[in-house]
């Protein structure tokens, strides 16, 4: 070569790197700008780093010491930092601190730019969820059920030694009993145990007592505190990790030992259409039903519409979900846990209290002998997002000398069946849309559009486990995978 190439020339009209070049000069990044303060050393621009990340994850390249490496190396990702050589702690502070709150914006202009084109529509999404292992060491776990049964234990020994004080010292103890045993915090423990130290003092006691005051006397309260650190970070869930305290104990699917071990994660929801991800959440518990009012609600904060139509597997049927679609005015076509079983056997189980018709006029259930089943009162019950559910409670009225008596039910006297109307009547309305023409079609696309997305995060992408720790920063790696996805797409 009489002259060296330049970089331009190397790189093909065509090649990924243009295009995500291209689509991250057009996006607004005004509210990443606002995060540097100026003056100071000069730094590299937001949108030149932001472009290292994005086409780093399109690449598979997830590390930010290799894209350190790769921005001294690679054609493309030099081309792509204007040569400049940004190292990898300034790489991942951008990802982990700079990006924060402001990627999902980032995120939603490239969508809209694919609806601009024509890829994609907002209107219709399939949603579905994921889970992916946390970058957390899955032996450091704390579980909630462990915490309550320590307290439990701890409060049954108090009381013991507490019961044990009194009958040797009642008198001096007669009016200072407290309310509860039940441990609230370490102070509450540290009082009772004091009291009954001042009261044994001196007193012929028993030496196992005497160790056992000692030991509670060291350890108690210290525990306590423990608990309550614990249960601050626990919130609402069963379990975390203490290496990423926002990560929680999942069973997942792909477990190459198939032992059913439960490894910290987190639950990803990802909406799709056209096999492009429109929109993303990350959530802290591992079911999928109680998700989707964030997932939609914030889909609403970033879009500032909800889509039209939303399918769902039957792992979002729930009366729940069925209510708050119908109430944020979306076509939900979401399937309940009996459809299937109800579509392939051709008689329904007539013994099933689910099956059981309602006179609405008479107010009573007819049971399989074709007799009314009186009302005889209501339940309620309060799911984990606070939506209240009502049943009402039906008895047979003579169940005895029934000739359906050993088919239909082995509970004691007359049977007693629980009805949620309210869940019957969206099962129906479900089962209507499911069933219909357009039903069919969306049954038929779902596993075809959503799915084949975590088949490429995990599989073509490698992407298994987060490489940060903290929901924030992992909400932000997850941001540019999707980033990177919809590129990706774009360009094949
Ligand atoms: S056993 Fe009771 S509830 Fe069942 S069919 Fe007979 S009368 Fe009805």
């Amino acid at each position: 070569m009489m002259l060296p190439p330049s970089l331009e020339e190397l790189i093909t009209e065509s090649h990924p790197v243009r295009i995500v070049n291209q689509v991250i000069d057009r996006i607004n990044i005004d509210p990443l700008l606002k995060k540097f303060k100026g003056g100071g050393t000069s730094s590299y621009h937001p949108r030149l780093l932001l472009k290292v990340l994005v086409y780093g994850y399109l690449n598979n390249t997830y590390s930010s010491r290799k894209m350190e490496a790769a921005v001294k190396e690679n054609i493309h990702f030099m081309w792509l930092a204007g040569m400049n050589k940004p190292d990898h702690n300034t790489i991942n502070r951008f990802r982990s601190e700079r990006l924060k709150d402001v990627l999902k914006t980032v995120f939603g202009q490239v969508v809209e730019l694919l609806v601009e084109a024509g890829h994609l529509s907002l209107k219709e999404v399939f949603t579905d969820g994921t889970k992916i292992e946390a970058q957390a060491n899955r032996y450091t776990f704390v579980w909630g059920n462990a915490i309550k049964t320590s307290k439990a234990k701890m409060e049954d020994q108090l009381k013991e030694l507490w019961a044990y004080a009194e009958r040797i010292a009642a008198e001096e103890l007669k009016d200072e009993a407290p309310q509860s045993f039940a441990p609230v915090n370490a102070r509450q423990v540290k009082d009772v145990i004091e009291k009954i130290d001042r009261v044994l003092e001196g007193k012929p006691i028993s030496k196992k007592v005497k160790q056992k005051l000692q030991y509670a006397k060291k350890n108690w309260p210290a525990s306590m505190d423990r608990y309550q650190q614990h249960e601050k970070l626990l919130g609402k869930r069963n379990s975390y990790s203490k290496t990423d305290t926002d990560a929680t104990f999942m069973r997942m699917k792909e477990d190459h030992m198939r032992n059913g071990q439960l490894k910290p994660a987190y639950n990803v929801q990802l909406s799709s259409h056209n096999q492009y991800i429109v929109h993303y959440s990350l959530h802290q518990n591992p079911t999928d039903t109680t998700t989707l009012k964030k997932h939609i609600d914030s889909f609403n904060a970033l879009y500032k519409q909800y889509p039209q139509v939303i399918v769902a597997d039957a792992g979002y049927g729930s009366e729940e979900n069925y209510q708050l679609l119908a109430n944020r005015n979306i076509e939900g076509y979401i399937k309940h846990n009996q459809f299937d079983r109800a579509q392939r056997s051709k008689n329904l189980d007539a013994f099933k209290s689910d099956n059981f018709v309602y006179d609405k006029q008479r107010n009573v259930i007819i049971c399989p002998s074709g007799k009314p089943m009186k009302s005889i009162g209501e339940t309620y019950r309060t799911t984990a997002n606070g939506f209240k559910q009502k049943m009402i409670k039906y008895q047979a009225t003579k169940c005895s000398g029934c000739p359906l008596r050993e088919q239909c039910h082995q509970q004691k006297g007359n049977r007693i069946v629980s009805i949620n109307h309210r869940l019957r009547k969206l099962k129906q309305q479900a089962d209507e849309r499911l069933k219909s023409e357009r039903g069919v079609v969306y049954r038929k696309r779902r596993p075809a559009d959503v799915e084949p997305i975590f088949g490429n995060i995990k599989h073509n992408k490698n992407f298994k486990r987060f490489m940060l720790r903290g929901l924030d920063k992992v909400e932000i790696e997850t941001g540019l995978l999707a980033l990177a996805h919809n590129l990706a797409k774009w360009v094949a």
